[in-house]
């Protein structure tokens, strides 16, 4: 039965399928073919090759219709010719063929109305193993009348040696033909391609069907009410949703349709540079078998060091989220009762919260703001602004306006309150201040879950004109107010008016005549 489906596809003379494998048995070919060792703890870990992210660069949608007039295309969505995919799928195959294959079905959305059913095909068992603990696992039944929606190919042991003739921008390619759903993968090993590709096919499916799609994270209380958290890489989505009170929906994917908030994955993807038992214990215990870790350093005995970045800074672990004691069953909740933007403002400028009005929430979607702080060579210590449409662009097929009108009608209809966290610098710009706690933004975040926030009086803020709380919990006036930890005023009000004028200048993009200027609800230069 695979055999015909998999020579339908065109891969030609496949040698064995290991097909939908258990974790004993993909974990035992890992260290068969010596891609893996296993930690003290029982957890596998791989080397991801000499990709140690994405290659946002190298991803494209063939040029077809309709889609073609539903797309945004630009630098996020880039356009490759039907003639250009045809021949790399012919590399791909090629590549695939004559060879034993791992065969992966799972399903993306865990709504029933929403669930996309997708198949991946590899030479590799580790990215089997991910593709496993990242989607939503079927059972035994569901997968006998398992049928694919969308096939990836993962040929990621061939590059495009024609690229310059084809137009593309590396040997390394991720291509998506949306009307004969299909990708291909070739160049880069990194499995977050597959993660996030399936990602960008659920933010062009579901919209067109009238449901919001979201890069957040989500979880839920005991008295049912729903929380997101949505924020670019690096601002706390995993962190924060990882929560032993609240049950974890899921740390990065969503869908939100009529009937409330449902999760696409079924495991997790947290980052471990650094990971200290303490702080997230809940993470941290998640790291036992079948957990796949990626790119962190190892010592003889099965020991990992947490600390070494020198494979990567971005070591990652994956697990199924049943690792997370406190997750729900369903991955599924009602309308969210509070939304959380995520930002890293390593500036040291923004407070750690401040409650939104329906306004400052739009103009704060589109913004999708947050810092990086630059590589340090070169002595470089200026952290540099990143917007990123709805959180999420490089993920979004679609115009950003599309989600944030979908996000303005759900906030309205289920009166939802939005605040903006920020989980970047605190008492002075970087270099001078240093990353918020974990705790602050943890009080930060349970007095809005529960509700207490409301209790304190609020004052707005010069020039972002942002509500912030005069007192919270036991957290100091000085980190609620950071102008105040700032010992040269002057240099604060000059970073905050450079910032400002940041948000202005990206905002201007979407001031146009068909869509609400949300310009006047952002922060104004004075
Ligand atoms: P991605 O989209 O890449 O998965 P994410 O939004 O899920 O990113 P996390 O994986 O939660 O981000 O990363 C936040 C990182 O910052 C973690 O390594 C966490 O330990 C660290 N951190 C330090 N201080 C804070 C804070 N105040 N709040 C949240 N995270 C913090
Ligand atoms: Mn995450």
């Amino acid at each position: 039965m695979i055999m015909t489906e998999l020579d339908e596809l065109g891969l030609k003379n496949v040698g064995k399928v290991f097909h939908n494998l258990s974790y004993d048995e993909l974990i035992k070919h890992e260290l068969d073919n010596g891609e893996c060792s296993l930690t003290k703890k029982g957890a596998t870990a791989v080397d991801t090759g000499i990709f140690t992210g994405r290659s946002p660069k190298d991803k494209y949608f063939v040029e077809r219709d309709p889609s073609n007039k539903y797309i945004a295309w630009g630098d996020v969505n880039q356009k490759v010719s039907a003639d250009v995919f045809n021949e790399l799928l012919v590399v791909a195959k090629e590549q695939l063929s004559n060879k034993d294959l791992y065969v992966t079905d799972v399903f993306c959305g865990s709504s029933a109305a929403s669930k996309k059913s997708v198949r991946f095909i590899s030479e590799i068992a580790w990215q089997s193993h991910f593709v496993k603990n990242m989607f939503i696992r079927p059972t035994d039944s569901e997968l006998e009348v398992f049928k694919s929606d969308f096939v990836v190919l993962n040929a990621c042991k061939t590059v495009d040696k024609d690229y310059k003739k084809h137009g593309l921008n590396s040997e390394v390619f991720v291509l998506f033909d949306i009307e004969n759903n299909m990708a291909i993968i070739g160049g880069t090993w990194y499995g977050g391609e597959m993660k996030k590709g399936i990602f960008s096919m659920m933010n062009y499916w579901l919209p067109l069907e009238g449901k919001l799609s979201m890069h957040c994270s989500a979880n839920v209380g005991k008295d049912g009410d729903t929380a997101l958290f949505f924020g670019l890489s690096g601002t706390g989505k995993t962190t924060l949703s990882t929560d032993p009170h609240r049950a974890l929906i899921g740390d990065d994917e969503h869908g939100w349709d009529d009937h409330g908030v449902f999760n696409f994955e079924g495991g997790c993807y947290a980052k471990v540079i650094n990971l200290d038992a303490k702080s997230e214990p809940e993470i941290y215990g998640a790291i036992k078998k079948n957990a796949l870790l990626e790119n962190v350093v190892m010592y003889g005995d099965g020991e990992v060091d947490y600390e070494d970045s020198s494979k990567t800074e971005n070591t990652r672990v994956s697990y199924p989220i049943e690792h997370i004691e406190n997750h729900k069953e369903d991955l599924m909740a009602g309308h969210p009762k509070n939304i959380i933007f995520l930002t890293a403002d390593a500036f040291g400028v923004l407070p750690p919260v401040s409650k939104l009005t329906k306004e400052q929430a739009m103009y704060y979607f589109l913004s999708g703001y947050t810092a990086k702080v630059a590589g340090t060579e070169r002595g470089i210590t200026e952290p540099v602004a990143t917007f990123s449409a709805c959180f999420g662009e490089a993920f979004l097929p679609l115009h950003p306006t599309v989600y944030a009108d979908l996000l303005g009608k759900k906030i309205d209809k289920h009166n939802v309150d939005v605040y903006l966290v920020n989980t970047g610098w605190t008492g002075g710009g970087y270099g001078v201040g240093k990353r918020m706690s974990i705790k602050d933004t943890r009080t930060c975040i349970n007095t809005i879950l529960d509700g207490t926030i409301n209790n304190s009086e609020f004052r707005v803020t010069k020039t972002f004109k942002l509500n912030v709380p005069n007192t919270l919990g036991d957290i100091k006036p000085d980190v609620l107010f950071p102008r105040e930890a700032w010992e040269n005023k002057e240099a604060f009000d000059k970073t905050r008016d450079n910032l400002a004028q940041m948000f202005i200048d990206n905002y201007k993009k979407y001031q146009d005549d068909e869509h609400t200027d949300y310009a006047p609800y952002g922060p104004i230069v004075e």
